[in-house]
This record gives C-alpha cells, structure tokens and sequence, in this order.
C-alpha cells in the first residue's frame, strides 16, 4: 500500500463529485490563484510582472475576472502591462507574449501534481474502484495522465477506461441518430431528451464550465 497522504484524500474526494475531477481542479486553481492575486497580491511587483509578461489573461480567465468584480485590482493587474506597451518599440508592439497566462500556469501546475498523486497510489483501492465503475476523467486528461507515466500496467488500465468509455458513446450516439432519423422520416418532430451529445462535449472536451455554480 502506497503512502496514503493529505494530497490523495483531497483527490478522492474530487473524485466523488461529478464531472472529471482534473478538469474541477484546474478551474477551481484557476479561479484561487485569480482570487489570492486579486485580494493579497496585487501590489506584489513580481505578479504584476507576470500578467505584463503574458500579455493579460486569457479569455477563460478573463471571463473569470469579470465575475469576480473588483474592478480596482483588475485595473491594478493591467498597469505594469500598460506601462510597458507605452515604452514599446513597434516590433515589441507586436511581439508574442513571454510567458503563459498566470492563472492557467498556476492551473496546469495543480493539475500536474494531482496526476502525480493519481498515478502514486494507483494501487489504492479508492482509484481502482474508481476506474472499474464508470470514470468522469476526460479524455485529454486520461492521456495526460498515461503520458505521465512509464508504468505498462497502469497504461494498459488507461487505454482500456478510453476503450469502453469510447464503445458506450459509439454505441448510443448510433441509437440516438438511429431513432432521430426515424422520427424525421415519419415526420414528427424530435424529442431531445438524450444527453449523449453533452457527454461527448464533456468527455472530448473536458468540462470548463460545468462548475460556475460553485465559487
Ligand atoms: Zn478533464
Ligand atoms: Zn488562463
């Protein structure tokens, strides 16, 4: 048994609630790292630098700011950025962003180390039972997860969750199409209560903003 830790129990319990639980956790670092800059760090030269560096925030993030609404530390965060366009030489002007998006780097760094800790107690009981049940893990996350590692047994694991997770959408997006096709053929308008189309944006996708209720 691997050394059980304060890291794996707070996975697990991502684990539970719904939807892929990496996706929950990059836009929930997202939204922390937003909020801890916006109300403690704002002042700090070196965060200031960071958004200058990235040219502002992405759009993912940005709408997050909005939401947020505090519009002084917005303005406070753009600055350093606005000064330096004003002493910008034009190729400068024009030039790429130095560095990523800071929240999204913040995110992909949670993201990263909560893999570690998937891929540490793999032989947990809890992430087994996980993986035989039917695993929200989305696919660009599962292949993150399977890059992550040079463990044959847990690729194999991995490729088999894609597998039957893939034949189960096949399958029902097939009937779907089926029985609306049938339904158009007689005329009739198409009742949509199947939300195969959903799982197959949440599953291909990953699920960015299914968790806006929760702040
Ligand atoms: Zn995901
Ligand atoms: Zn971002």
């Amino acid at each position: 048994m691997g050394f059980r830790h304060m890291s794996f129990f707070n996975l697990v319990e991502v684990m539970r609630q719904d939807g892929c639980p990496f996706c929950r956790i990059r836009v929930s670092a997202g939204r922390r790292y937003l909020t801890t800059t916006l109300y403690e760090f704002v002042n700090d030269p070196s965060v200031r630098q960071h958004a200058a560096a990235a040219h502002g925030f992405c759009r993912e993030h940005a709408r997050e700011l909005r939401l947020l609404i505090d519009p002084l530390g917005v303005a406070l965060l753009h600055e350093t950025l606005l000064r330096h366009l004003l002493s910008a030489s034009d190729s400068e002007l024009f030039s790429a962003p130095r560095a990523p998006c800071p929240a999204c780097r913040y995110a992909s760094d949670a993201v990263e180390s909560n893999i570690g800790t998937f891929l540490d107690n793999f032989a947990e009981p809890e992430i087994h039972s996980y993986l035989e049940e039917s695993p929200a893990i989305c696919f660009v996350h599962l292949q993150q997860i399977a890059r992550s590692t040079r463990n044959k047994a847990i690729t194999r694991t991995l490729a088999d969750v894609i597998r039957r997770k893939a034949e189960n959408l096949y399958e029902r997006v097939r009937r779907y199409a089926e029985s609306e096709n049938a339904t158009l053929a007689q005329g009739s308008k198409p009742e949509t209560h199947e939300t195969i189309w959903l799982e197959c944006l949440e599953f291909f996708s990953g699920s960015d903003s299914t968790f806006d209720g929760e702040r």
